[in-house]
């Protein structure tokens, strides 16, 4: 419509001829020209209405250049005022354009005296020259979609080297003009600048893939380059890795005895002794708290991987962060191999499997996996839910075991042992549910359990007994326990609570706890004593603590472990050593128990060399709290016989 209303009228071509005439002689100044008289006044209404549609047309002309020159001032003042870097592309004869902030965005300095809207004429090499190694294929590769029309528009994020030699990450959009066959004429387009955004980005990746205290890998990411191994593997069977998992133990006593502050020091120590250990290549990763996972590479054998796993056992020593102490940190590893078979998840269960049955088995620090580990933590699995309810519906029972007066056989007091009857399972030990609690945190709850019980198991005694015939008891301590800073007055509230007097308890701890004088668990014990509750340091001669600081050790009695006990018969240079120990602990007020005593001979001979008391199956093995009150009150009879 808007066409037909502007164009010229249709003019017979006659008239046309008469009338272009006319305008030359006019032009030419030929004024005395006339024109004819035949068709004259048909000719003068076409003529104007010609000059009508010219001037309209004129007019339309003048309005639409203005129109383009304010559109061309716009378009200038939004290039300038935009962040964007702005390309124009000739595609047949390869002339690109680029706008100054273009070049700007790749290091070149805008030129203040060249018109900041002028761009620079050059070919696309001056961009293309410039892309990161990493994203040129990508970047021609979605060029080509796009000019083969593909794709509808052209958009990459990717590096550009800047004029300082760094590289700096772009989003390059652009978009091609097509002739009628469809070829690409020309292309254009803009450049943004999204190298902030893409670094934050990165870091956000970095820190989600990475463990803070070490800046280690960790699982997600360890996770991935299993994936990568297995996918190297799937397309060569020659390639073999192995998956280590490390463990390092009793790392949570560095944190309760000093602090998490010195927790995460001596992780980052070791995290950085590993990565110095392993070959270039393999990844160490920080799994959780002080579970690190190791990718073998590339191995010719799964003996390398014993080997390295074995090489790794061997720690140097770390220091404690501000202190001077230094600390012989040991670790266990768990191995699986690639030609197990499965996934990446189930490749790092395997290798955990391993690492549980290393920390089971005291003799090898480090186990392969075998597909039977996989039943045993499926038991375990099994285990772990059946404790739970076990302590939610107090199922759990305790057991008293006399320890005896060595001098006259009478019952000195009991030690109260936690016993589990499983429902389908039967009886289980000590020494797989208490581990087991405690790596489930539950090993506080158990004991409390324990102590309650014992206190309900007293009062009964005393009440069919009398007062006067009952023994204290001693109750086990773990050493998840005693990094309770409230458990002294947790302990003495729960036996008042029970109406008993202190001295009716007593508390054994194991040495190992005493890595050294001092700190959270000393303080406990130090506490208990004051309020006249005996410590008992039980299984020494098993842990690390010397004879050299015994006197250090805050407890009343020590309990030789039973392992000593087995073999003084035997071996009279380790009779000597005992009986020194023995000799060191009077000398520091302290009595001693032999623990697992079986026979006479052992009796007789611990007796010789001064121990005060003892306990085991000699005398009697660990029994039900009714069968103590009868021994308590045959005890008593044996006494008025005589007999005792
Ligand atoms: P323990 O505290 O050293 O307890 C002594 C262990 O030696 C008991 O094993 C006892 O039954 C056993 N025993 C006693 N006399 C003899 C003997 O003549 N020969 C032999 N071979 N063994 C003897 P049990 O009851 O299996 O307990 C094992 C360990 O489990 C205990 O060692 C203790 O460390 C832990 N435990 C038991 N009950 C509790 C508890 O309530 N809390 C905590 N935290 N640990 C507990
Ligand atoms: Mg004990
Ligand atoms: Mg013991």
């Amino acid at each position: 419509m808007h066409n037909t209303q502007h164009s010229l009228p249709d003019i017979p071509m006659r008239q046309f001829k008469r009338l272009s005439d006319g305008c030359r002689a006019l032009a030419e100044g030929k004024l005395d020209y006339r024109l004819p008289d035949e068709g004259r006044d048909e000719l003068a209404q076409n003529f104007n209405s010609m000059a009508n549609a010219i001037q309209r047309r004129i007019d339309e002309l003048q309005h639409s250049t203005e129109r383009l020159k304010r559109s061309e001032e716009r378009y200038a003042l939004s290039i300038h005022g935009a962040n964007d870097g702005f390309w124009d592309w000739e595609v047949p004869d390869d002339r690109g354009h680029f706008s100054p902030r273009f070049c700007e965005m790749l290091g070149y300095p805008v030129d203040a005296s060249v018109s900041d809207t002028s761009p620079l004429e050059a070919p696309t090499t001056f961009f293309t020259t410039r892309l990161h190694p990493d994203e040129t294929t990508t970047f021609r590769t979605r060029m080509i979609e796009h000019l083969k029309g593909i794709t509808p528009q052209f958009m990459l994020e990717h590096r550009v080297r800047h004029e300082d030699g760094g590289y700096r990450w772009i989003m390059t959009r652009g978009v091609a003009q097509r002739n009628t066959q469809g070829r690409a004429l020309r292309m254009a387009g803009s450049i943004s600048d999204i190298h902030l955004r893409k670094r934050v980005e990165q870091q956000l990746h970095h820190d989600a893939m990475h463990d803070i205290v070490t800046g280690l890998p960790n699982q997600p990411l360890f996770i991935e380059h299993l994936q990568h191994a297995l996918a190297q593997r799937e397309r060569d069977l020659h390639f073999r890795f192995a998956v280590l998992a490390l463990n390092l133990e009793r790392f949570h006593l560095v944190n309760d005895s000093y602090s998490h502050a010195a927790g995460d020091h001596l992780l980052h120590q070791v995290a950085e002794h590993l990565g110095r250990s392993l070959r270039g290549g393999d990844i160490l990763a920080r799994l959780s708290a002080d579970h690190f996972a190791i990718l073998l590479h590339d191995l010719s054998s799964n003996s390398e991987a014993l080997e390295i796993a074995r090489r790794l056992l061997e720690l140097p020593a770390f220091t404690v962060l501000g202190s001077r102490q230094i600390l012989h940190i040991q670790c266990r590893i768990g191995v699986a191999m690639s030609d197990d078979g499965g996934n990446a998840e189930t490749l790092l269960r395997n290798a955990d499997n391993a690492l549980q049955s290393a920390r089971n088995d005291t003799s090898s620090p480090v186990q392969i996996f075998q597909s039977s580990m996989h039943d045993i933590v499926l038991n375990r699995l099994t285990l772990e839910t059946d404790l739970r309810n076990a302590l939610a519906e107090k199922t759990l029972s305790v057991a008293y075991q006399p320890i005896i007066r060595l001098f006259d056989s009478g019952i000195a007091s009991f030690e109260a042992l936690a016993r589990w009857q499983h429902p389908e399972q039967g009886y289980i030990p000590p020494n797989v549910f208490i581990p087991l609690a405690e790596s489930l945190n539950l090993v506080h709850e158990l004991g409390m359990l324990v102590l309650n019980r014992a206190c309900l198991d007293i009062k009964e005694w005393i009440r069919q007994a009398g007062a006067d015939r009952v023994r204290p008891v001693s109750v086990n301590l773990s050493a998840h326990q005693l990094s309770r800073p409230d458990l002294a007055s947790e302990l003495l509230d729960t036996i008042t609570s029970h109406g008993l007097p202190p001295e009716l308890l007593r508390f054994e701890v194991t040495e190992s706890l005493f890595t050294r004088s001092g700190g959270p668990a000393t303080e406990t014990l130090q506490k208990l004593r004051e309020t006249r509750i005996a410590v008992l340091i039980d299984d020494f001669g098993t842990g690390y603590s010397a004879l050299s600081y015994l006197h250090a050790l805050p407890c009343d009695i020590l309990k030789l472990d039973g392992s000593f006990v087995n073999s003084i018969t035997a071996d009279s240079r380790l009779r000597a050593i005992v009986r020194h120990s023995i000799d060191l602990a009077h000398d520091l007020d302290m009595a001693v128990v032999a623990e697992g005593i079986e026979s006479t001979v052992q009796s007789n001979l611990l007796r010789s060399i001064g121990c005060d008391f003892g306990q085991g199956y000699l005398f009697s093995k660990p029994v039900p709290a009714d069968e103590i009150c009868q021994m308590l009150l045959a005890q008593n009879k044996a006494r008025k016989t005589g007999a005792g």
